[in-house]
């Protein structure tokens, strides 16, 4: 499905920052293990944990719910970033998104 409207991210990175998991499935391992020249086995090793419910992996955190992964402004995996980054706030989002969120309505076509 194709949503009418596209919201472009502004990289204002406050998504980087909220406490919680960011999911990483088999791609993202593999294209992020990679991107850093590591093996897929060091890399879940030295940057994921297990979810809550067990049930997969996720990136670990800075302790303080920053993503591992952000460096300053920037996101130190952008161009091979996990699905869950890429795809807010257009794949999935939550109600009240828009208020922390700064990413801008672009018409498609
Ligand atoms: S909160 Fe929205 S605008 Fe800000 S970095 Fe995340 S997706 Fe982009």
């Amino acid at each position: 499905m194709h949503p009418a409207v596209y919201y472009q991210c502004q990289r204002c990175t406050n998504c980087c920052r909220w406490p919680g998991f960011v999911r990483l499935d088999d791609a993202d391992i593999t294209a992020i293990a990679a991107y850093l020249q590591m093996t897929e086995h060091d890399f879940i090793q030295q940057y994921t944990r297990l979810r809550p419910q067990r049930d997969g992996l996720a990136l670990i955190d800075k302790g303080n719910g920053e993503c591992i992964f952000l460096a300053g402004r920037d996101c130190a995996v952008q161009p091979v970033k996990p699905a869950q980054c890429s795809g807010f706030p257009n794949t999935w989002s939550f109600p009240g998104w828009r208020d922390v969120c700064e990413a801008r309505p672009m018409q498609k076509g």
